[in-house]
């Protein structure tokens, strides 16, 4: 099960997105999938690039669509595992409704957000992930807009699957992007994913010395909603692991009634021929 292909990613020497791309490369194979089992949809950014660099089916989108063209992607073809993947520009801004609507409706997929807090492919501007005060060419004076809370949001979403993870720590983002893989709905994983050329305030260091892993927290309960919302607010939203799950809530496919497991092009057409024969005459 070979998910790497010879395709060079062109990122910067050192960013994050290095190991994500590693991280769904190994998932990917411990969950036993073939390459032509997984379909990887992105959006814009430098992230957006990971679709190429990973051997399954891939999508580069355009900036903040990798979510309806993910979902687009399941329901026609629910045989695939399907990953969606971007930056927290595109995820968290220009595709914010898309994610809130993807999270409520748990179509079951995995959108992993590499979130390096600015926008790097286009050099350096703030993003709603940049924390206040934070300076860019954008900003000069540094920003006055309040952060926007990812993993706040997903909870009063419904999100019934959301984990956070850092780059640096390979085993736990594999761990979690599994975890993601094997979840019967939507999950959401965001990744602290260093922007080395541009965020020279979030850096490696920085993220090691504010993140809070939930391993220290050994009775910590992800079933528990409520405990979830106050750990996320107790760590201003620096928490790393697996945040909250909800296994009793079904995917948003097992509550169609008459819905199909086949893949569109694999279910029999229930059509008579002469039936068939009109259809082709409308369309023509
Ligand atoms: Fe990575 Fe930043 Fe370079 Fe883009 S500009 S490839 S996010 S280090």
């Amino acid at each position: 099960k070979e998910f790497r292909n010879n395709v060079k990613p062109n990122w910067c020497p050192g960013c994050g997105d290095f190991s994500v791309q590693a991280a769904i490369q190994r998932a990917a194979a411990n969950v036993g999938l073939e390459p032509e089992g997984l379909a990887v949809i992105s959006g814009i950014g430098c992230s957006g690039r990971i679709s190429g660099y990973v051997n399954a089916y891939g999508l580069h989108g355009i900036h903040g669509r990798a979510l309806p063209i993910a979902q687009g992607v399941k329901l026609a073809n629910r045989e695939l595992t399907v990953i969606a993947s971007g930056g927290d520009g595109d995820g968290f801004a220009i595709g914010m409704g898309h994610t809130v609507h993807a999270i409520r409706r748990n179509i079951d997929l995995t959108y992993i957000v590499m979130d390096n807090q600015i926008y790097g492919l286009t050099k350096g501007q703030t993003s709603p992930r940049s924390a206040e005060g934070f300076k860019t060419k954008s900003t000069p004076e540094g920003s006055i807009e309040s952060t926007l809370s990812p993993l706040e949001i997903a909870m009063s979403a419904g999100a019934t699957f959301i984990a956070q993870s850092f780059s640096s720590d390979l085993k736990q983002l594999t761990a979690l992007i599994e975890a993601g893989l094997n979840h019967k709905g939507f999950s959401l994983i965001n990744v602290f994913s260093p922007c080395v050329t541009f965020n020279k305030v979030n850096t490696y260091d920085w993220f090691k010395e504010n993140i809070v892993n939930l391993d220290q927290f050994p009775d910590y309960d992800p079933t528990n909603r409520i405990a979830a919302m106050n750990k996320i607010m107790e760590t201003n939203g620096m928490l790393t692991g697996l945040i909250y799950q909800n296994k009793e809530r079904q995917a948003y496919e097992s509550m169609i009634s008459g819905f199909k497991p086949e893949g569109l092009a694999n279910q029999e057409l229930s059509l008579s021929q002469n039936q068939f024969d009109k259809l082709l005459t409308e369309f023509k």
